[in-house]
């Protein structure tokens, strides 16, 4: 590393230790989170292209969310398979009525589909995320790294301005404000141990500048902590108008019966979930699939958008679908002997799941018919890497990196009525360009912004 780069970089970390752009390491210790010193370059169209849909995608999520006939029917052979997906399904079954009420925190993820033919990259949907969308507090943190950085460069014009944290923070008042209790308060339930809590401490605190106290607790403490009362769930005497939910995705948050009945406390209480159990079934791999079909997308998107929509989707199959040249091999046997183009995923959120190449054509071949039913075959993107300089733990990688740009949003429904929708900003993970996973907290992807131009 030159004189001037090591400079660069001691002076980078110093702001992010400064700014808050930080996580605990695993041994506990106070480390800056990784960020990259050089920002993604985009065209302008797609960065606008991507921002313009976030409405659209929340408008089809909450649609999704309110037909349980559909996600039951569309999750019911995976959850036949999967004990968690089950109960939560079932627990989709008695939300009726509960809360009118609905708040959806999005964020929609893409990849630039590389076109070398055109030079001209199409954002393409990984997924739509309706649960623990995370990084809206640390991503508004290193674009002001950014714009300290570029401050004397001509690049600094073209940083695009992010602050996904105080749309997220406006979003949540407002529901609470809806829910309409002068003594609200807003509950977060998290994962004890959490490293990315500066991430969160950021949304709780913007909260409390605004009269909205947080209390902070684990699923399995719920039911211990908390008690129903006229619907209400009361948290430290305080009804929560709210409950943000940055746990309670994966299995591994209902370790104990304790932390079901957390879940289930929280639904069938009046307090506006975030997201509720069936936003969280929304946003489902399965139900992603079952999407890219023109008829599903139809049902669900608004006429106008459709297009835009599906010109986001790569092709998403069932195992047993029918593809293949001859249109009547099925999905399984295709990906089987062409791993490289596909990427399988089974029906769990939050980074590390997912099979590619040797693995995915090795889990392919070992799986039943009916475990089948449990994955969704996804075509994989390939993105144009970009030169990139990125830091993790102090130390400096330079190479070719491949960004996924993902957009948050809010929207807030009385019913169908929605009361608002918007785009609220950016996060970009940039990673390695082998790396398969773009997550921060698995150790892949570095923290972002983007140039526009
Ligand atoms: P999770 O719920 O685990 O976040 P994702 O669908 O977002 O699931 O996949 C995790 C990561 O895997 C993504 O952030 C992306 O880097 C990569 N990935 C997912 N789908 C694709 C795809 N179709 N092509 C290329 N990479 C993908
Ligand atoms: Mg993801």
């Amino acid at each position: 590393m030159t004189a001037s780069l090591k400079d660069r970089l001691a002076e980078a970390v110093d702001f992010a230790l400064l700014h808050g752009l930080i996580k605990y390491t695993p041994r506990n210790a106070l480390a800056h989170a990784p960020f990259t010193l050089t920002p993604c370059p985009l065209p302008a169209a797609a960065i606008d292209g991507m921002a313009r849909l976030t409405p659209t995608y929340n408008a089809l999520a909450l649609a999704l969310a309110r037909d349980p006939r559909f996600l039951a029917e569309t999750l019911g052979p995976a959850a036949a398979q999967d004990d968690f997906l089950g109960r939560l399904l079932r627990m989709g079954r008695s939300r009726d009525g509960v809360q009118p009420l609905s708040l959806l925190l999005t964020r929609i993820d893409f990849l630039m589909q590389d076109a070398a033919e055109t030079g001209v990259g199409a954002a393409k949907l990984v997924e739509m995320n309706t649960i623990s969308a995370a990084y809206a507090g640390l991503a508004g943190r290193v674009h002001a790294l950014h714009r300290h950085l570029l401050q004397d460069s001509p690049d600094g014009a073209r940083l695009v301005p992010n602050d996904p944290l105080s749309g997220m923070v406006d979003a949540l008042a407002a529901a609470t404000a809806a829910y309409g209790h002068a003594d609200a308060c807003c509950l977060m339930v998290i994962q004890p141990g959490e490293r990315n809590i500066f991430d969160q401490r950021l949304l709780e605190f913007g909260l409390r500048a605004r009269g909205i106290p947080t209390v902070r607790m684990a699923l399995a403490d719920i039911p211990g902590r908390t008690r129903l009362h006229e619907g209400h769930l009361l948290v430290e005497g305080r009804p929560a108008a709210v409950t943000y939910l940055r746990a309670g995705y994966g299995p591994e948050d209902y370790a104990s019966e304790d932390a079901w009945q957390g879940r289930e406390r929280i639904e069938a209480s009046s307090t506006i979930a975030v997201p509720d159990v069936l936003q969280q079934l929304a946003g489902a791999k399965k139900v992603q699939q079952q999407l890219t079909a023109p008829e599903v997308l139809q049902r669900f998107c608004p006429a106008g958008e459709q297009t835009a929509v599906a010109a986001t989707f790569v092709g998403q199959f069932g195992l047993d679908d029918p593809l293949g040249e001859d249109g009547t091999t099925p999905a399984w046997q295709v990906a089987r002997d062409n791993p490289a183009r596909f990427v399988l995923k089974p029906q769990r959120e939050g980074g590390g799941n997912n099979l590619y190449d040797a693995e995915l054509a090795a889990r392919l071949a070992a799986l039943s018919p009916t475990q089948r039913h449990a994955y969704i075959l996804m075509e994989r993107i390939y993105s144009a890497p970009h030169h990139a300089l990125c830091a993790m733990e102090g130390s400096l990688r330079e190479g070719p990196h491949v960004s996924e740009v993902g957009r948050f949003g809010a929207l807030l429904a009385a019913g169908a009525q929605v009361q608002r929708n918007a785009d609220l900003g950016y996060l970009v993970r940039t990673k390695g360009e082998s790396d398969v996973e773009t997550g921060i907290s698995a150790g892949f992807g570095h923290l972002d912004s983007l140039l526009r131009g």
